[in-house]
Parts: structure tokens; sequence; C-alpha cells
């Protein structure tokens, strides 16, 4: 138990699942929460601050820009909000109310997820193309680069890609017929760092506009994420976050953000301002980024959870009525996670019966739900602390003796 949640009288957990968000995401190291404190100690300029920033990401990713943004679906609303609003602050007033604007976002069919609401609510329209009939056990195919092509016309705001290991069409192709009617390609790269080389990838494909999480693997405050690309769209995404409680005369808007000239004065606060990331968010962002980025601390990171998972593995290696081995994590190169597959019959109970006494016991463990349709359950090292594989391990006898 930690001081501050025994004080509130909420129970911590054993958080095996990984960063996902309804577990409260990642840990922050102390060097994150320092930072955090330090900024929470003096007042700022919130654009020079975020123009900082922009120079920061624009040198980790290779992009024009980029803010620091609430998450990575906030990204995808202010994303979107850029692309059909562009530099016109009368625009930005109307959002969500899209009359007269372009506000289609294309996307393959397979692409669609819970996240895309963050795209809709910007005011724009998403319009599905292709089929997975990969997925569906039908067939082999998935949306292909053509149909993109060809759903796009005069009302396209933006194509919007889901990136993932397996996503498909490829993107390089995507940006191709995207950027051949001149529409921009706005990627969800949410989960996908690490790898560090991620940070680059997508912008180097030629996406316009890239958003990643803060608070998943990166270590950053759970609330945070960027968004990065053309500085443009990353200029009309600040005007649309920021808040603008002042005269056009007060407003310094720093170079490596936009020119004050491009607008003809200041919108109101945009359809992003509910979506506002803190001085402290912002601080800690770039603090835990640049402890990504640094090659002693992925080195330190690496050997830490892989000593915890080996523990993990050895405590549970001998539990009954369960096949365990050591995997690769699809999302986190190099650490893998330790997965079971569960004797059902043997057990006398089902793998999500199984989770369910994990999480609603004492103290709850939290465990990779995703295949439980083939008995399987997951241990993922990423949030664990040294006292949880052995808690974890009597558990699992407890309930399978
Ligand atoms: C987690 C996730 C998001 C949302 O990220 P937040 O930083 O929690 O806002 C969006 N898209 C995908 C694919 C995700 O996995």
């Amino acid at each position: 138990m930690s001081g501050i949640y025994e004080q509130l009288g909420i129970r911590t957990i054993i958080n095996a699942k990984g960063v996902s968000t309804r577990v409260s995401g990642g840990i922050m190291s102390p060097e994150v929460a320092d930072a955090m404190r330090d900024a929470s100690r003096h007042c700022v300029d919130m654009w020079e601050l975020q123009g900082r920033a922009s120079e920061i990401i624009a040198d980790l990713t290779g992009a024009e820009a980029g803010i620091v943004t609430s998450g990575a679906a906030a990204g995808l609303l202010l994303g979107t909000a850029a692309c059909i609003a562009g530099l016109d602050p009368a625009k930005m007033n109307r959002l969500p109310d899209t009359a007269g604007m372009k506000d289609e976002v294309v996307m393959a069919r397979s692409h669609r997820n819970f996240y895309d609401h963050a795209v809709r609510t910007a005011g724009a329209k998403l319009v599905e193309v292709g089929i997975p009939d990969r997925f569906s056990g039908a067939g082999v195919r998935d949306t292909e680069a053509w149909e993109i092509a060809a759903a796009i016309t005069e009302k396209t705001a933006a194509v919007h890609y889901l990136a993932h290991p397996n996503s498909l069409p490829p993107l390089d192709q995507v940006v191709k017929a995207a950027h051949a009617a001149g529409v921009p390609v706005l990627v969800d790269a949410a989960s996908q760092l690490p790898p560090v080389e991620n940070l680059r990838h997508f912008i180097d494909q030629g996406a316009d506009l890239v958003t990643y999480s803060g608070g998943k693997a990166i270590g950053g405050p759970q609330s945070s994420g960027i968004l990065c690309g053309r500085r443009d769209l990353i200029a009309s995404a600040a005007l649309q976050c920021l808040d603008h409680d002042m005269f056009f005369e007060q407003w310094n808007p720093p170079a490596s953000l936009m020119e004050k000239s491009v607008i003809p004065g200041l919108p109101q606060h945009g359809i992003g301002r509910p979506c506002k990331a803190g001085k402290e968010e912002i601080i800690g962002l770039l603090t835990a980024l640049r402890l990504f980025v640094a090659d002693d601390t992925q080195a330190r990171q690496q050997m830490v959870r892989t000593a915890l998972v080996q523990d993990l593995y050895d405590a549970l290696k001998e539990t009954p009525h369960v096949e365990c081995r050591l995997e690769p994590d699809g999302y986190r190169p190099g650490i893998p996670i330790v997965r079971l597959t569960l004797d059902e019959t043997a057990a006398g109970k089902t793998a999500f019966q199984l989770i369910l006494e994990l999480q609603n016991g004492d103290p709850s463990i939290h465990a990779d739900n995703s295949r439980i349709d083939d008995a399987q359950i997951g241990f993922s090292s990423i949030c664990l602390e040294p006292g949880h594989p052995k808690a974890i391990a009597t558990r699992m006898r407890t309930l399978l003796k």
C-alpha cells in the first residue's frame, strides 16, 4: 500500500496487464515526478512552453513541429480539427459545426477502433473503405490503397491510419494515395513506442500528423501525449487547444510554432480546450521523452524488466494445470511476457474464471485477457514491482490447487 492511496482508502493493484489506461497506465520514474514537482512551483507562458516542446519534439521525431497533448486521443481530436479548419480562426470558432468545410475522414474499415470517437468529436464524418476479409476467415485481403484513393473527394479533410505492426494497406502506399489528392494523413501511433525508432518511422514514411501516448510505455504522466507533424497543422492544433483569454496585441506565438501574421486575429477557446495539458504534464512528458531516448535508460529498463519477468516465470512454472512459457511481447520488443495455457478440464475452471478470481481477490491482480478464448493468460512485467512475482505465484497456486 502506498501512503496517499491508503489515506484515500483506495487499494493499489498488481498490474500484470501492462500500461492500459483502465489500470492507470505505466509507472513514472522518480526523475519524471521530480521534474513535474519543479514545474508546479512556477508559472510560465503556455505558448512559450509549447514552443520549446515543439523544438524538442521536432528534434526527436524529425517532424517540423509538435505539441504536448493530454493524450493520444486528444492528439486525434486536435489533429482532425487542424485538418478541417486549417489556419482559419473563423472555422475554428465554428467547430464541431462543419457546414461548408471539408469534413470527411477516410479510413480503412479494418482500422476502425474505439479511439476514433476522438476523430468524430472534432466534427468529422468517418468514411469507411474496403472489407477486412482476412479477419473474417473468408479470405486473405484487406483494404487496398487504390480503394482509399477512390474514396477521396473534395469533402475529404484527412485520411486516418491506425499504426500497428500488422496494419494494411502499408502506410507509405496510403500516404502516396492521399498526397496525390492533396489530403493529409493522420496516424494513431498511441502504443507504438517502444521501439524508440518509431518516434521517426511514421514521419519518415510521409505522415502529416502522428500522435503518441505519453502515459503508456514511455513513462510520462498518464494524461500526456504527443502530436507532431506539419508545421501549419501543428500551429492549428495549438490554436485550438491553448487558452486565448487575452487581446491579440498581447499574444506572442513562438517562431517554432507559427508566425503571428498568418492569422488576422485570435480564435475563441477551441474545440480542444477541454483537453488541456498542464505545465506539469508538459514538463513530465518532455522529461520522460528525454529518458526514453537515452540508451542507458533503455538498457537499465530492459535489465530490470527482464529480471522481473524471469522471476515471474520461475515462480509460476510449477503452478498446477498450466503450461508456462516466455513469449515475445509484440508491443515491447526485447522484454518477453509470461504466457500460461490453462488445462481448463483438469483445473475445473476456465481461463476467464481465473482472470476474474485474480482481479476480484485481495490484492487485486490484473492479467492480460486478450486470449482467453484459447485458455491463455498473459503476465507483463512492465508495471510490476519487485514483490509482485511471488504474490502472483502464491495466489495462482491457491486458486488452482
Ligand atoms: C491507448 C490508445 C489511444 C489513446 O491514448 P491516450 O494517451 O490514452 O489518450 C489511442 N489509440 C490507440 C490505438 C491506443 O492504444
